[in-house]
């Protein structure tokens, strides 16, 4: 119910230009902006590189008191403070990384009323100290950036943000404003609830980054067909490799530097100087490529990361969203390349019930990995796809590789079915679960050793599909996955049945199946996916 006031808005836009150098506001910044000032609490999505930050830093510098800033990128926080002072804001920080005295100046500046902006490792909010240093200043707003680590639905939950729902209780007439770039519905809502924003106003922009060609191959030689992309479209450009392992990540940027192309590792076990210099080094730099797990890139802003290559599968569609997102931050074209196989979803499966946790727990990992996968077999726009995902609607948008080249569909019931019914017979009459090679081996008629040794070459369902080649075999397998129509199981990634299945097996429900492209991979032994 705050009444918009002209002065407001204008002192906010004067801010912008004098101390930001900005001309105009972005999307929906100003009236983030104006709410937030005039005194309301705000939970702002907006993708990355959308221009967060200012709706915080401005209303801070505009409000009086100092404006908290809440986040878990501790390791960013000299270089948001220094490039806020370089503005002349006056800015500092608390976090683990000070020794007391300098904790002790910080806080002194504060008390003083010598900042406006003061940014806080969550962990610090949970000492009374904090809160009673804060309790002897004055607070303008708080800011709850990367908000959505309080929400257990989301991939990155930080337990020390739940005590961030304390803010309210403690400073009831402090406006807060949260602020996430990955949020689907459930996560929005668990955001709002356990941040007690129960009144705060929702700004939701549009998460299309229409600059992102978005791209899902089949996995067949990872490291070479990064090396293509590389090569054949982004030779010399600045991007980001991302690998589920350390290994991985340390083999992958050997391999690259191998072939020419400079390469870095980042990963949490490398030694935090070597992980800082070679972050340094990506961000200063240009053309290199940073070869990463997930523990790279959160806040990372470097504007001109022309692709993200994801060489295994995310664990889900948010995650993926926001590690895709930190390419073309400035709005050229750029590509979110992403390899991934039959082998991926196995993997992924077997970590997932091995995973510590209660069973709603796994059941939740497990819906990630399943809208993941689901993304990945779509025939539909991947744009369209990941959009409805965050519950937006998009057109079809010409810009992906589904849009590009549709995938031909063909009518896959048969295949299905017997796909299916060899699992189920090997499950009813052998009481037996395999993965999904012995059964491609049984309906393709091999008599392996392993085909051999358990007598399936006896099984009425041996030899029935030669129609198909393996590869495609392992197409009907992964999109048999993503529908749900059957699932892979602990260690050794046994598949068995769904509810779901009957339908298909009964005959009651048609399978449509996307055509495997054709491709050099038809040596089998090689091909993962
Ligand atoms: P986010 O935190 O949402 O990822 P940032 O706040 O880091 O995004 O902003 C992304 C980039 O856009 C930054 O370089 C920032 O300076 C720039 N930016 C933000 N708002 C504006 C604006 N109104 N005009 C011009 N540039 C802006
Ligand atoms: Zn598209």
């Amino acid at each position: 119910t705050a009444i918009r006031e002209p002065e407001a808005s204008s002192e906010a836009l004067g801010v912008l230009r004098r101390v930001f150098g900005y001309d105009a506001f972005r999307g929906a910044q100003e009236e983030i902006i104006e709410h937030v000032v005039a005194g309301g609490d705000a939970l702002v999505l907006m993708p990355t590189g959308g221009g967060k930050s200012l709706c915080y830093q401005i209303p801070a510098l505009v409000r009086p008191g100092v404006g908290v800033v809440v986040s878990p990128l501790i390791a960013l926080m000299q270089d948001q403070v220094d490039a806020l002072r370089a503005l002349g804001v006056r800015a500092g920080f608390l976090n683990s990384t000070q020794d007391l005295d300098e904790r002790r100046m910080v806080e002194a500046e504060f008390l003083a009323g010598e900042l406006d902006v003061l940014y806080l490792a969550p962990e610090r909010l949970r000492l009374e100290s904090t809160m009673s240093l804060l309790d002897r200043g004055k607070v303008s707003v708080f800011a709850i950036d990367e908000a959505h680590c309080v929400a257990q639905w989301g991939h990155d939950f930080r337990p020390d943000y739940l005590a961030l729902s304390a803010l309210h209780e403690r400073w009831p007439d402090v406006p807060r404003i949260a602020l996430t770039a990955t949020a689907t519905d459930a996560t929005r809502r668990e955001i709002a609830a356990r941040l007690r924003l129960g009144d705060a106003r929702h700004f939701v922009a549009s998460f299309d980054r229409p600059n992102i060609q978005y791209r899902i191959v089949q996995k067949n030689e990872p490291r070479r067909q990064l090396l293509e992309l590389i090569r054949g479209e982004h030779a010399g450009d600045a991007g980001v490799v991302y690998c589920l392992s350390r290994k991985s990540v340390e083999d992958t940027a050997a391999f690259l530097v191998r072939e020419g192309v400079e390469a870095l590792p980042y990963h949490a076990g490398l030694d935090a100087r070597v992980r800082a210099a070679n972050q340094a080094r990506f961000l200063r730099e240009d053309g290199l490529v940073m070869v990463a797990t997930i523990a790279f890139g959160m806040g990372i802003d470097k504007p001109d990361v022309r692709f993200v290559a994801h060489l295994d599968l995310p664990k889900s569609v948010e995650g993926y969203y926001q590690e895709t997102g930190r390419a073309g931050r400035d709005g050229l074209p750029s590509t979110a390349w992403l390899a991934y196989g039959l082998q991926d979803v196995v993997q992924q499966r077997k970590m997932i019930d091995g995973s510590e946790g209660d069973e709603v727990h796994r059941r939740r990992l497990a819906s990630h990995l399943e809208a993941m996968l689901a993304l990945c077999e779509t025939v539909e726009c991947r744009r369209v796809r990941l959009l409805a995902y965050f519950g937006q609607h998009g057109e079809p948008c010409g810009n992906c590789d589904t849009c590009l080249t549709p995938p031909v569909t063909w009518d896959g019931t048969i295949a299905a079915q017997k796909f299916l019914s060899a699992v189920f017979r090997l499950a009813r009459e052998r009481r037996q679960k395999f993965g999904a090679g012995q059964i491609i081996d049984i309906l393709l008629g091999k008599r392996t050793a392993k085909v051999i040794q358990f007598d399936h070459d006896q099984l009425t369902v041996f030899g029935i599909g030669t129609e198909l080649s393996a590869v495609e075999w392992r197409g009907v397998v992964r999109q048999l996955l993503a529908e749900g129509l059957l699932a892979v199981e602990g260690e050794y990634g046994t598949l068995v049945l769904t509810d779901a299945s009957g339908d298909v097996l009964g005959g009651r429900r048609q399978v449509l199946l996307r055509r495997e492209p054709e491709r050099k991979a038809a040596r089998t032994k090689s091909a993962s996916g």
